[in-house]
């Protein structure tokens, strides 16, 4: 099941940009050499930024606290936050409030102040099940951390918790990931994210790639991974909602469904991304620098673009084809005052013609063979002329 979102429900996302380490494949907006100290003033400035930032008509459905390691933070500067938001908008009454959350950073009274503070979804990053792939990615935390946090996290009283975890690591191996996805499930989380390993430039794990240090498991074998999260994954419960995610009916993330239904969204603090109507801005990426701005009253953005009519039409389309449900071609329209059918009339039955999409009356979406090859599908829509 996917969320209907109204038009103009947006959500936003605060990022939280410190680290214990850095992990091998990590190129995120993060530092490791700030310490608690600095937390303080950080959060002042992301205050500052919500409190001075022109809000987007609608609802708020949700806020992301994302990073970095949000769970580093002290719960009261998360609960002193969460106030300057209802100052702005009344309450937090049925808003989804996630943090993400290292298990190597958690106990259980600091995860029963995040929920006292106002956090109901609990995003843990377990990434895998093997100590040896942990250490291997510079992780601060072991699989008994992950067990620990998942157990701290329920006593606490957080009903909804994703878990993490990436596929086609150096050395993985198809039982090995098996043997993950079969204890993540053991662990009865609401949602899942399941990422295939992105080899960032610049990073540790780049380098040691391109050395020949570390090898990475052939794409047969990647592919396999994915297939073997479905046969795993679905028998529980859980539907693939969307390209990487996974969730148990009605546990589908809110705030991530806002991005692929392209509703706005409000981000603040380094290098945070903001998107409405037609434009998309984003703040200094420099953390110290960020702060700074944003204590002498400069301005934070760093930059911005203007998405012109197709731009906008055609992202709508490539983004909505993420989710299993696809593109509704009602939405479209109500967006756009056009129909999709007509818009990318060629795509359309090009895409058709292979066998990568279903165009029916209502929506378009992934075939069950698109779904396999899901970045090609969207390039056409990126590249393709239109109608
Ligand atoms: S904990 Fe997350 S954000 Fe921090 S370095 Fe590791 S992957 Fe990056």
């Amino acid at each position: 099941m996917s969320t209907e979102f109204c038009l103009d429900d947006w959500g936003l996302y605060v990022h939280i940009p410190f680290c214990q380490a850095r992990c091998t494949y990590c190129d995120f907006n993060t530092v490791t050499h700030m310490g608690p100290d600095q937390h303080p003033q950080y959060m002042q400035a992301v205050t500052q930024q919500w409190m001075q930032a022109t809000l987007p008509k609608g609802r708020l459905v949700s806020i992301f606290f994302g990073g970095g390691t949000p769970s580093l933070v002290d719960p009261p500067l998360i609960e002193k936050f969460l106030a300057s938001v209802i100052s702005r908008v009344g309450s937090l009454a049925g808003l989804e409030i996630t943090l993400e959350s290292n298990p190597g950073t958690v106990d259980l009274d600091r995860l029963a102040a995040f929920k006292e503070a106002g956090v109901n979804r609990l995003s843990i990053g377990a990434q895998a099940m093997q100590d040896h792939h942990l250490k291997a990615l510079n992780r601060i935390h072991g699989v008994d951390d992950i067990y620990r946090a998942v157990d701290w996290a329920k006593s606490a009283g957080i009903e909804n918790f994703n878990l993490d975890a990436i596929y086609g690591l150096p050395g993985h191996t198809l039982t090995q990931w098996q043997e993950t996805l079969r204890a993540l499930v053991s662990l009865q989380p609401d949602h899942l994210s399941l990422y295939r390993l992105q080899v960032e430039a610049g990073t540790p794990l780049a380098d040691g790639v391109k050395r020949g240090a570390l090898l990475l498991p052939e794409e047969d074998n990647v592919a396999d991974m994915a297939d073997w999260a479905a046969a795993i994954l679905t028998p529980q419960g859980y539907q693939q909602y969307e390209i990487s995610n996974w969730a148990q009916p009605g546990r589908e993330s809110l705030h991530n469904q806002l991005y692929w239904t392209f509703n706005s969204y409000l981000g603040l603090g380094a290098g945070a991304h903001s998107f409405h109507a037609n434009r998309r801005w984003w703040t200094l990426r420099g953390v110290r620098r960020y702060m700074l701005a944003q204590a002498a009253g400069d301005s934070v953005i760093e930059g911005e673009e203007t998405l012109s009519f197709d731009e906008q039409m055609r992202e709508y389309m490539w983004l909505g084809l993420r989710r299993r449900s696809g593109v509704a071609k009602h939405r479209f329209q109500e967006r756009f005052d056009r129909l999709s059918d007509e818009v990318f009339a060629k795509t359309l039955e090009h895409l058709q013609g292979l066998g990568l999409i279903v165009n029916d009356a209502r929506t378009v979406r992934l075939s069950e063979r698109g779904w396999d090859v899901a970045n090609y599908v969207f390039r056409y829509f990126v590249a393709d002329g239109i109608s």
